[in-house]
């Protein structure tokens, strides 16, 4: 490097540290979570990561639910065996409940946007399989209604931000969302399937990009695992060779 590039840089990594000091003195780090005062930013203090019901090996291969032990190969629950999923693999970073339930509302519905980095981090981590074996990554899409009063597609910013960190593509056009889905929230298991069944469609410019491909899709919050399963039939429909499924939290108990 020659003695101005040099130079240079040296000016920009001051620039860097100044400005990373201004950025600490007028918003100083704190607990995403509690806002306890934390020597780092994009962190939780001890207390509110010990709330995190963290979802970690032995899961089941499909639902990535908690399995009560481990028996060596891959290991598929009853739930299913039973009724399998059209998905082929789900994973989750934790249960949904305590901590990541309190910071998921807050990504939603309050505009809280500085817990982006965390997630990114988190699903980055728990995904890492997945995201090793995946050609493109797919947000699910918020319907255009909802988007208007959302503003944003928080799916969207999770698939971004794994992309981000992993360098995977990032596709959020290649599913649409056909007919406009009254919330899933109150729903029993057989009502949310009837109200997402056929509500995702590839459209014919993605196609080529779906085809032979596997396709990871990004969720926030599992609950069922109706939407997923809508949206995985619409992605094999037009050629994806495999669908998996990262999300921040699982609904346990539920999913199947
Ligand atoms: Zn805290």
């Amino acid at each position: 490097m020659d003695m101005k590039a040099s130079l240079g840089m040296q000016a920009y990594a001051l620039m860097r540290t100044a400005a990373m000091s201004i950025s600490d003195a007028v918003l100083p780090p704190v607990c995403l979570s509690c806002h306890a005062p934390m020597v780092m930013h994009d962190c939780l203090c001890a207390p509110c990561w010990g709330a995190i019901d963290f979802i970690g090996p032995p899961v089941c291969d499909r639902l990535g639910i908690p399995l009560p032990y481990d028996t060596g190969g891959l290991m598929i629950s009853a739930a299913a065996s039973a009724n399998p999923p059209d998905f082929d693999r789900a994973r989750a970073v934790a249960a949904y409940t305590g901590t990541i339930q309190k910071l998921i509302h807050g990504f939603k519905y309050s505009d809280r946007h500085d817990t982006r980095r965390l997630f990114g981090r988190w699903l980055a981590a728990s995904g890492a399989p997945l995201i090793e074996d995946a050609g493109l990554i797919v947000p699910i899409p918020l319907n255009r209604w909802r988007l208007l009063h959302r503003r944003f597609n928080q799916s969207a910013i999770l698939a971004y931000e794994v992309g981000r960190r992993t360098g995977k593509p990032v596709a959020p056009l290649a599913l649409q969302r056909v007919k406009a889905t009254p919330s899933q929230v109150g729903l029993s298991t057989k009502e949310r399937q009837q109200n997402v069944a056929g509500a995702f469609r590839v459209p014919a410019s993605h196609r080529s990009r779906i085809e032979g491909r596997n396709v990871l899709l990004i969720d926030d919050v599992l609950t069922t695992g109706a939407t997923c399963n809508s949206a995985a039939r619409a992605l094999k429909a037009a050629g994806a060779a495999r669908v998996d499924v990262l999300a921040l939290a699982m609904v346990t108990g539920t999913l199947g």
